[in-house]
Parts: structure tokens; sequence; C-alpha cells
């Protein structure tokens, strides 16, 4: 990984509702400016998962606030493969994104205790160095003074349009229908709760990403920076396992 670059902001937020390109973005300027990238949605579906696991109930917000307060998280990459998330010293990164975790992340992240007790932990990461983070709240809650704050937006159909073609060889309608009808929903609940709802910081940078790609994106961002787009183009989609 290169050394960060001593101009460009220590901090990025970069947030967007699913699919709209944030991991594949972010990790891709990560490394492009030697940063440390932390997606905080992995972290939502850990505890998520993990009350699953315990067949906690879900609307016993003590108890899965618990879970968030007392869990330990570490991110980890081996050589250039995808960003990790160790829960607990488990590695629980393939388990994330199954249609269970799906279906209850958004109803288990407006609980105000989980909040608290991940925003914690995700500025703990973030005082160990500089960083790429997405999320929902990053520009507005988590690194409210984050100098550069970035707003990836899309379309419901083309973020479905990606998920879909995220599974190989995948070309059945209703399961785009499917997961067309899942962002919305998340889109919904992640939009409408009470304690930071997922909404632009004032101060972002707002972009919208129905016609670039991800290259396109982070040279665009890398411009902002004052740092020439010399990304290279390789054909890679913005949703490529985006979220
Ligand atoms: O980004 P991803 O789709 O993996 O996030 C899963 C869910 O976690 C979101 O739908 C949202 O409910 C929640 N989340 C959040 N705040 C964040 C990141 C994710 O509420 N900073």
């Amino acid at each position: 990984m290169k050394s960060p670059l001593k101009h460009a902001p220590q901090q990025i937020a970069l947030d967007g509702p699913s699919a709209s390109g944030k991991t594949t973005v972010g990790t891709m300027l990560a490394d492009r400016l030697g940063f440390g990238f932390l997606d905080t949605g992995m972290m939502y579906r850990a505890v998520t998962l993990i009350a699953l696991r315990k067949s906690t109930p879900l609307d016993d917000v003590y108890e899965v606030g618990h879970i968030a307060e007392t869990a330990t998280f570490e991110v980890d990459r081996r050589a250039d493969s995808d960003w990790r998330l160790i829960v607990d010293d488990e590695d629980l990164t393939e388990d994330l994104h199954s249609e269970r975790v799906n279906r209850y992340v958004s109803p288990v992240s407006a609980i105000s205790d989980v909040r608290r007790a991940l925003v914690r932990h995700q500025r703990e990461i973030a005082d160990r160095g500089p960083i790429v983070m997405v999320g929902r709240d990053i520009g507005t809650v988590v690194l409210a003074d984050a100098p550069l704050k970035i707003y990836l937006d899309a379309k419901p159909g083309t973020r479905a349009n990606r998920r879909t073609s995220d599974i190989r060889g995948n070309t059945d309608r209703r399961r785009y229908e499917e997961i067309l009808l899942s962002i919305k929903k998340r889109d919904e609940i992640d939009s409408n709760r009470a304690d930071s709802p997922l909404r632009p910081a004032e101060d972002a940078v707002i972009i919208n990403t129905d016609d670039l790609d991800a290259v396109e994106v982070v040279n665009q961002i890398l411009g902002l920076i004052g740092i020439g787009g010399s990304t290279q183009h390789r054909p890679t989609e913005v949703g490529a396992n985006a979220s």
C-alpha cells in the first residue's frame, strides 16, 4: 500500500443508499490514497447476524444494544482481496450479506443504543490513521468534521440492476424485482428513522452515479482533492459488490 498523501484530506466520508457504489468506490479511493477503509454497513450487519445467531429478539433494544456495545471490531485485508470484518476474533465477512441479514439489518440499525455503540467503535478506528469511511451517517454524525464528504446517489432501478448482476449469470427478472423491493424497503427505513436518517450532509458533494462507472467516480473525487485522475480505466461497474 502507498504511504498516505500529505495534501489529501485525512478523513473522507462517503455516504449513500444501498448499492450506490460506496464500497467499490471507497475501496479504490482508499487504495489510491494509501488510506485505511471501513465499510460501516458491515458492522450493522454483524450486529444483526450475531443477534440472529443468538436468537435475541430484535425488538429487545437493550440486548441488541449490548451486543453492539461489547463486541470488538477489527478490519483486516489479505493481499489485494476485499476488506474483512473480524468481530470478537471471528471473520464474519462471508455471512454478512445473506437474505436474512438483508431483511433485518435496517430495523436493527434504527436502534439508538446500537448506533451509539457502533459510532463509538467507528471513531476509534478512524483515530488510528487516514481513512475512507463509508455508510449512511458518516458525513452527518460519525465524522461530521471530515474535510471531504461525498454522497453517492443513483436511481433505485440502477442500483437493483447492479445488485442483480453481482449474482453470477443471473438474468432472472423476478430476482431483479425482489432486489428492487428489498432496496426500496431499506431506503425507506434508513431515510425515515428518527436517529441519524440517511441524508447528505449540508457540505457534501453529491455525485449521481447512474451514468458513471466506478473509475469515473473515483477520478471525480480525486479531482476534488486536486489529484489528477491517474486511476486506470478498467470496466469496473460502480456496483460490483456495491453497498
Ligand atoms: O451499506 P449496507 O447496505 O451494507 O448497510 C446495511 C444497512 O446498515 C443499511 O441498510 C442501513 O440500515 C445500515 N447502516 C446504517 N448506518 C451506516 C451504515 C449502514 O444505518 N453508517
